[in-house]
């Protein structure tokens, strides 16, 4: 008997999202994972859903439209969200991870699977039969050139930067101070507060300080979120003190005033021995950041357990090769998730490997395609990054932006709850109108 099967290529975000969707769905799966055999640029370990920069998978309130993202996702039993929830890290409002132990539940909850059998290998063909590319932003390049193969030499790449993590024992905390945004979150962000003088000297320093070049082939085209600091100090002198190095809703209690501008560092690990650098992506050489960075008040005698560095981002022009079930136009057998379909973040990423899931699942059943309706965070970004008008295709990440206004009358954050509010309402309906089997998010730490 011909049991229905699907290939996921890649172990990360979208892929462990969309092996666990689909096991649950009854569903075997064959899962393809290079690492530890061969490792990326960034990767670590040889751990699934491994989070090679952040800890933290943002906002986790109904008034942004990620925090509503992640309930969605909860909603239809994301194994991403479980874990996350069970390896929470203090962050105020966000919701940031031991990355190791979320790393460990995902996959030991996969390990367990019956349905899912693990191979350890670099897929350097795109196999016959459902399969789900969700092989990232630092795809192999055996693989990317098996994918151009099917979709013309359309993938379209560019540069991302990654922020330093130090030594919390190597912090002073004689001039750092904790707090959160307007005391939001109560202390959870150790602040290093600068004086005028001190932020013009560091943009000095920022500005002469040896970068890594780049090839000349490699256009630098920065995704806004995760620009270097550099290149934000390039654009104009205070365009970090308008950004991650904003002092609005911080007080410095030795002084009682907003210090005129100030870093901020977020635990990185369960027992609060990491912290790093909260936008602080950056691509100057790493003698020039030790240097750079030790400028920073409190940071005088840092520990960089992880240095800043920059990356591929591969990911290919999706309003003209995919359609918003995450099927290729070219091959309706083969799905694309996470990063690579220009989606940013690692709930996003994670989001489409469950979307990804849902629909190869209902391919194999012989069920129709289903895409979550519009006024959904889901379905807003998958509309986004499918919507064929778009023309230089730049990857996106879930925003209010995307999602159909409301009515006149709302405002402000009640206008951001009402939108949230409708959004849980509509991916409610979806689930029940489509009879979409909310997979059990049972994580092995918790079974
Ligand atoms: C340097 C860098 C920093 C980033 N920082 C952040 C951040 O701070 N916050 C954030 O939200 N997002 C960040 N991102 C984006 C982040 O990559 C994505 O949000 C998320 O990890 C993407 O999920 P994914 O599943 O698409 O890819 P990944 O999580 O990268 O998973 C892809 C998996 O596929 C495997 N693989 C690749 N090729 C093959 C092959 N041929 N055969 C088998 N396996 C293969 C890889 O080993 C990997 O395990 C960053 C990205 C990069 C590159």
């Amino acid at each position: 008997m011909n049991e229905p099967q699907v290939n996921v290529i890649g172990a990360g975000l979208a892929g462990s999202e969309a092996t666990f969707q689909l096991a649950r769905r009854g569903i075997r799966v064959h899962l393809v994972e290079m690492r530890p055999a061969k490792m990326t640029e960034a990767h670590q370990t040889a751990g699934f859903a491994e989070l090679v920069c952040s800890n933290s998978l943002r906002n986790d309130s109904l008034e942004t439209a990620v925090g509503v993202l992640k309930e969605e996702m909860r909603r239809l039993g994301s194994l991403i969200i479980a874990a996350a929830d069970r390896a929470r890290v203090p962050a105020g409002s966000a919701l940031a991870v031991d990355r190791v132990d979320f790393s460990r539940i995902v996959t030991e909850t996969l390990e367990r699977e019956p349905l899912v059998e693990i191979v350890r290998a670099e897929a350097e063909e795109i196999p016959p039969g459902p399969t789900i590319i969700a092989s990232g932003p630092l795809t192999s390049a055996a693989l990317g050139e098996a994918l151009n193969a099917i979709i013309g030499p359309r993938n379209l790449y560019f540069y991302d930067a990654i922020a330093p993590i130090v030594a919390a024992d190597s912090i002073d905390t004689s001039i750092t101070f904790r707090a959160a945004r307007y005391g939001k979150g109560g202390d959870d962000y150790i602040n290093c507060p600068m004086t005028e003088v001190e932020y013009e000297a560091f943009i000095d320093a920022l500005l002469a300080a040896e970068k890594v070049e780049l090839h000349p082939f490699e256009k630098p085209v920065y995704f806004e979120g995760c620009m270097p600091i550099e290149e934000m100090a390039r654009r104009g002198r205070q365009t970090l003190a308008f950004g991650p190095m904003r002092p609005v809703g911080l007080t410095d209690p030795r002084t009682g005033r907003r210090p005129f501008a100030v870093v901020q560092l977020r635990q990185d690990d369960a027992d609060g021995r990491l912290y790093n650098i909260v936008g602080f992506q950056t691509k100057m050489t790493y003698p020039a950041q030790r240097n750079v960075l030790r400028m920073i008040p409190g940071l005088a005698r840092a520990e960089f357990v992880r240095l800043g560095s920059l990356h591929r981002n591969t990911f290919i022009d999706s309003p003209r090769l995919l359609n918003p079930t995450l099927q290729l136009h070219a091959r309706d057998d083969l799905f694309l998730a996470g990063q690579m379909i220009g989606v940013e973040g690692y709930v996003e990423s994670a989001a489409a490997g469950l979307l990804a899931a849902i629909n190869a699942a209902r391919l194999v059943t012989d069920a129709t395609m289903v895409v979550p309706p519009p006024v959904t965070a889901l379905g807003s970004l998958i509309a986004y990054i499918t919507d064929t008008r778009r023309r230089d295709f730049q990857p996106m990440n879930a925003n209010y932006g995307l999602m159909p206004p409301l009515g006149a009358g709302t405002r402000g954050r009640e206008k951001k709850t009402a939108t949230g509010t409708r959004a849980l309402a509509a991916i409610d309906e979806w689930i029940a109108s489509n009879s979409i089997e909310p997979a059990q998010a049972r994580t092995a730490a918790n079974s």
